[in-house]
């Protein structure tokens, strides 16, 4: 497994409108793509920036996995994604180097992605995500 980039920095946001006067209006960034992942309860918007992208999570039902961050922690960051060249590996090497994968399977993320999410409790406090593909 090779980690090539940051690929994105996932932020928490209640209302996604309001937040883009930040990064649309005032940074006056672009906002490249805008999808929903109905089976993760989210809508996200990707905001570039340079080489790598914000990733700006809107949650479209109760039930979704920003929800309980949401509850307890108010809006912010979330995770750091990292691009990597194969997320089946990086999920079986996550294993033997005692970091903890959220699922055994790649999810499906946006733009056709396969991610996996580190716990945080085995990295140090930050929620990683592992993301293969998506390229645009
Ligand atoms: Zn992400």
């Amino acid at each position: 497994m090779k980690a090539v980039k940051i690929d994105h920095i996932g932020i928490v946001v209640k209302n996604a409108e309001e937040r883009l006067k930040l990064y649309r209006d005032f940074l006056g960034l672009e906002v490249s793509r805008v999808e929903e992942l109905p089976d993760r309860g989210l809508r996200v918007y990707f905001v570039k920036i340079g080489e790598t992208r914000f990733e700006l999570l809107e949650e479209i039902s109760e039930d979704s996995e920003i929800h309980s961050f949401l509850e307890k922690r108010g809006e912010g960051i979330h995770h750091i994604a990292i691009k990597v060249d194969n997320v089946i590996e990086a999920i079986e090497k996550a294993a033997r180097n005692g970091l903890k994968p959220l699922s055994n399977e790649p999810k499906k993320g946006a733009h056709g992605t396969k991610v996996v999410f580190i716990h945080p409790k085995t990295t140090g406090g930050i929620l990683l995500e592992l993301v293969e593909g998506g390229d645009e």
